[in-house]
């Protein structure tokens, strides 16, 4: 595959009032030459009229290239000569950037580079795509593969921890590397795609192990397969019997939506039930080209569910992540995970302690439908699994009754039915707030839960 081939002429000031255009080596034969855009320098935005991060950066693409995934993905921004010309940079920071890429690689699709607002250096989506120096400084901290997945390979390229499903690798190869991925490990190897021999080694695994009913497709992200290539693994899964499920993990609706095109999605329409799980971080995200990618799943028929990994100083907010999965909705997509950052090398900065998700689970329940929110869960160390963290709402329960906080924070009595007592021996008095003691003394239920009523809801930044 071609790479990138940005070739940028000019220094780009520092400041988001100036835009720079670039020029593009267009690719082989499905871009000749004849199309490449000419650098055409340095320019002044006209005032007041606020330009997109394609019309600031990439003006001179073609509406035609700019939708083509492959030219997406041929474009990616690898380099800092690069990025230094569609950012601003100080010279600290490209110094730091040169520094962290000897060790942890950069790429930026052109798409997902748009998105960044150059004026703010604490943009989300530049937190996740743009190295920076704590990689290195803190690379101390964490471990290179927390969830032991090499331990837990059964044939090259597949894990298999829980009982009924399996993961296969595919590669290696994303389109962006994200700066909190839990498999910054494989970056090092260069990119790679499984061969054959490995995926049948693979498929037979599947074959004999008839338990397995859920295969999840990963990587690296599967979708840099060509579809053809795809189908040709999903085809083979497909014909195994035991084999109910197919699911897809992929960034790329976030980073590169115009992979989701019509070939595809008829390809995962004909070998469906296939479901599709995304990974929204922040609701700039949820842009109006990758709700359509989303769109377009769905309309193949293939559910999509979102995977939110919790980051410091992204999405560590009860306001974020309700933003974010109030847009995944509108857009038809299920909150389905918000996941602790795994104890990686390289990713210590952007890891919160666990109460911030509890308290952002929290400060959700109640205050918005149940289908916006979901499940927090950390994923254990030692390939422990997923351990799902939820707020305390039990203050205190026995086998008669049970002392429950709602939302708000008021707390009531609840009969079990378990009891052999009648309602009127333990009838309730009316739900009051704040006056768990004297509830505790009436029911005589355990005093551990005292002083679990006002626990702090407010939260939020860690
Ligand atoms: S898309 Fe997933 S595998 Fe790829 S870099 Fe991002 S987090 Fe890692």
């Amino acid at each position: 595959m071609k790479t990138s081939s940005v070739a940028a002429k000019n220094q780009l000031s520092h400041g988001p009032e100036k835009i720079v255009t670039l020029s593009y080596v267009a690719a082989e034969a499905e871009e000749p030459p004849s199309k490449s855009v000419i650098l055409t320098g340095l320019e002044d935005e006209p005032p007041g009229r606020p330009a997109t991060g394609k019309d600031r950066l990439f003006r001179n693409v073609p509406e035609s290239s700019w939708k083509d995934w492959k030219w997406q993905f041929r474009n990616r921004i690898v380099s800092v000569d690069q990025l230094k010309q569609l950012l601003p940079l100080s010279s600290e920071e490209e110094a730091q950037i040169r520094t962290v890429t000897r060790r942890y690689p950069l790429s930026i699709t052109p798409y997902y580079l748009s998105l960044i607002d150059p004026a703010n250096p604490r943009d989300p989506v530049r937190m996740q795509s743009v190295p920076c120096i704590e990689e290195i400084t803190q690379s101390a901290m964490g471990m290179e593969d927390p969830l032991s997945e090499k331990e837990d390979s059964v044939v090259p390229g597949m894990v298999h921890r829980y009982p009924d499903r399996a993961l296969m690798v595919l590669t290696d190869i994303c389109p962006m590397l994200c700066r909190h991925c839990t498999r910054k490990r494989e970056w090092r190897h260069g990119g790679w795609v499984r061969p054959d021999s490995e995926i049948e080694a693979m498929l037979d695994y599947l074959r004999r192990h008839t338990e397995v009913r859920d295969v999840i497709l990963s990587g690296g992200d599967p979708l840099t397969l060509s579809t053809s290539h795809l189908e040709s693994i999903i085809s083979r899964i497909r014909a195994i019997e035991h084999i109910d499920i197919i699911r897809i993990g992929s960034r790329f609706p976030v980073v590169l939506p115009q992979r989701i095109d019509a070939e595809l999605c008829d390809m995962l329409s004909r070998q469906g039930p296939i479901w599709f799980n995304s990974h929204f971080n922040h609701p700039n995200e949820v842009t109006p080209e990758a709700a359509a990618a989303c769109d377009r799943l769905l309309r193949a028929g293939v559910p999509v569910n979102n995977q939110t990994v919790l980051l410091r100083g992204i999405n560590d907010s009860v306001e974020i992540q309700t933003r974010l999965c109030h847009k995944l909705l509108k857009a038809k997509v299920r909150p389905y995970y918000l996941f602790q950052c795994d104890e990686v090398q390289g990713t210590e900065h952007l890891r919160t302690s666990v109460d911030v998700g509890i308290k952002i689970i929290e400060g959700m329940r109640g205050h918005t439908s149940g289908l916006a929110i979901p499940n927090f869960v950390v994923d254990l160390v030692q390939g422990g699994g997923k351990v799902p963290l939820q707020p305390n709402y039990v203050l205190a329960m026995n086998e008669d009754e049970l002392l429950l906080k709602n939302y708000e924070g008021k707390v009531f009595r609840y009969r079990n039915p378990n009891s052999q007592k009648s309602r009127s021996e333990t009838d309730a008095p009316p739900p009051v707030s704040g006056v768990v003691e004297s509830l505790l003394a009436a029911a005589d239920l355990p005093a551990k839960a005292k002083g679990e009523a006002n626990a702090d809801r407010v939260i939020i930044r860690s």
